[in-house]
């Protein structure tokens, strides 16, 4: 009796290519060299002469509707950084509809075809780098280096999900053998995706949804972030040049509450790719799980918020608590607090509470506010409505907790959001500041006496996404590693900044789904696998 097994389709008509490279990641610039430093003042006057423009929904066609959405810079209010469509429910049907239509073909392309247009895209993304950091620094007021971070880090998901797709196409998974059967087990994209991302990572994030469900054969409706439509934009323009044909991607701007709910309601969708809120995305999932006349369950991955804990050990070494304090601010304050992976609880322990704290303080005292465009550390936060919520949290801190810096709004030049970095010492593990996710510059610091506690403190919150621990403890870091309850752990190192399949990302809890973006089980998420067997002997 013969015994053969394939774990392969024979790809005839695939091209002799080979096929993935050695993935490195893309080097951040460097702003200290003079030439960079030309180089982005000239994409600001590039940037700046080509504001306030109006941009379309693209579907097969460009459309233009009623209502607007305007793209504020949040550091200098004045300055509109585009206009943008908000788009009808009939567009959405639309979209929905093209899409579904796109993907009877795009889902046949030959995977090296599809691959090649996001290493393409990639190499276009390189030569405009500096004017998509410029765009991102206006839009959504990230300085110059968290914005090159942003774009190195979507560089990085176009040639790490390319070398993943080939990988997975040409490497498939072992099947066991049976005998008198050839046994095929292989992956289907699943139809059209709606990418629905926040605004805080405004092209990494779409832009590693996007891609991933494109490269894995489905068609893409890009909702963006009300926040940030222009680098959505951008991300359109980006892959339409590399080859992504029209309908393939949509571009549709649009308010999160009427067309985002209406897409993931509506039947003839297959996934939604979700990165936002706990509260938005507690819905989607809830909303994707509940709705008649479909066809099929719809797939949700929603990576959500976070409420992140740092634990510093006893230390003794002057240097390694100094590279500690540096870690703990710039984990906290980047970006102004505005990452989910941000440190919001900063767990010190008894011995070290009083040093520790000199050292933050004084460095805290340091950091420089004003507008990112001229490179401060600290810039505004995204909007009006952020403003008040985080004022309101510090105002709560005031009432439960002692301040010991900032807790004002920051008095400007420019009118923008800008909020002083804030501390608040005497935190209670469950006092507000220490539970909900507050999602800017504000530091809750708490004292403990053995790590235990500090464990326990650290797990105490409805989320899990990141966490940190400075320690020279081997136990200690040796408990750390079983029992801190969260999807991505740094051991003596910041707790932000995760890199493209280095870090695989997502979290545990309501963090989300975990799904792991720029891990080796990502695309996954985005294809059916199939399995067929074949009697070949009667
Ligand atoms: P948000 O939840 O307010 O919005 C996210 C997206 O959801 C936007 O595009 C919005 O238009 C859309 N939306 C809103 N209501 C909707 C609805 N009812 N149906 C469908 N779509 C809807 O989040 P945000 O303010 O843009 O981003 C900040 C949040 O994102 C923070 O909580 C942060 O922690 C989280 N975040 C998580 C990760 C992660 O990887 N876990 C990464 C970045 C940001």
């Amino acid at each position: 009796m013969k015994t053969t097994n394939f774990t392969k389709l024979n790809h005839l008509n695939d091209p002799i290519i080979h096929s993935s490279w050695e993935y490195a990641t893309e080097p951040f610039l460097d702003f200290k060299n003079p030439i960079n430093i030309e180089k982005i003042k000239k994409a600001f006057e590039f940037v700046e002469s080509n504001l306030n423009k109006e941009y379309p929904i693209f579907i097969d066609k460009e459309y233009y509707v009623d209502k607007k959405i305007l793209s504020i810079n949040p550091g200098d209010t004045n300055q509109v950084i585009g206009i943008f469509q908000d788009a009808t429910i009939e567009l959405a049907d639309k979209a929905v509809k093209y899409a579904n239509e796109k993907f009877k073909t795009w889902a046949k392309l030959n995977v090296y075809d599809r691959v090649n247009i996001f290493r393409l895209a990639a190499n276009i993304l390189r030569k405009r780098r500096f004017e998509f950091i410029a765009w991102m620094v206006l839009e959504v007021g990230k300085n110059w280096t968290e914005a090159d971070a942003d774009v190195a880090e979507a560089i990085d998901y176009l040639e790490y999900y390319s070398n993943l797709m080939i990988d997975i196409h040409e490497n498939p998974k072992k099947l066991l053998p049976f005998p008198g059967e050839v046994n095929y087990y292989y992956y289907l994209p699943l139809g059209v995706v709606v990418v629905i991302p926040p605004w805080n990572f405004p092209l990494a994030i779409p832009l590693g949804m996007t891609v991933a469900a494109l490269i894995t054969g489905n068609t893409v409706i890009l909702k963006p972030a009300e926040d940030a439509p222009m680098m959505s934009y951008l991300l359109y323009e980006l892959l339409i040049e590399a080859g992504v044909p029209e309908g393939v991607i949509n571009y549709l701007p649009g308010t999160g509450e009427i067309v985002g709910d209406y897409l993931v309601k509506h039947p003839d969708i297959h996934m939604i790719a979700f990165t936002g809120s706990k509260e938005v995305g507690l819905l989607i999932h809830k909303n994707a799980a509940n709705y008649p006349g479909r066809s099929h369950l719809k797939r949700v991955i929603a990576e959500m918020g976070g409420k992140n804990a740092i634990i510093v050990d006893e230390i003794y070494d002057e240097d390694f608590m100094n590279y500690a304090v540096n870690s703990v601010i710039a984990s906290a304050f980047g970006f102004q607090g505005q990452k989910c992976s941000a440190l919001s609880r900063l767990l010190l322990h008894k011995n070290i509470y009083d040093k520790f704290m000199n050292k933050l303080l004084e460095n805290v005292s340091k950091i420089e506010i004003g507008l990112p465009k001229e490179n401060k550390f600290l810039g505004p936060v995204i909007n009006e409505q952020a403003l008040n919520k985080i004022m309101n949290y510090i105002e709560i801190g005031k009432k439960q907790n002692k301040l010991v810096f900032g807790g004002k709004r920051y008095d400007y030049k420019y009118s923008g959001y800008y909020i002083e970095p804030t501390v608040f010492e005497d935190v209670k593990v469950n006092d507000v500041i220490a539970q909900e996710e507050i999602f800017g510059p504000v530091l809750a610091v708490m004292k403990y006496s053995d790590f235990d506690e500090a464990i326990s403190i650290a797990n105490s919150v409805e989320y899990g996404l990141t966490g940190a621990v400075f320690s020279q403890n081997r136990f200690n870091i040796n408990k750390a590693k079983n029992e801190f309850y969260c999807g991505n752990l740094y051991i003596n190192r910041k707790c932000t900044g995760a890199i493209v399949g280095v870090h695989p990302f997502g979290g545990f809890k309501f963090s989300g789904t975990n799904s792991k973006a720029g891990g080796p089980d990502y695309l996954l998420f985005f294809l059916n696998p199939k399995s067929v067997s074949e009697k070949i002997d009667f």
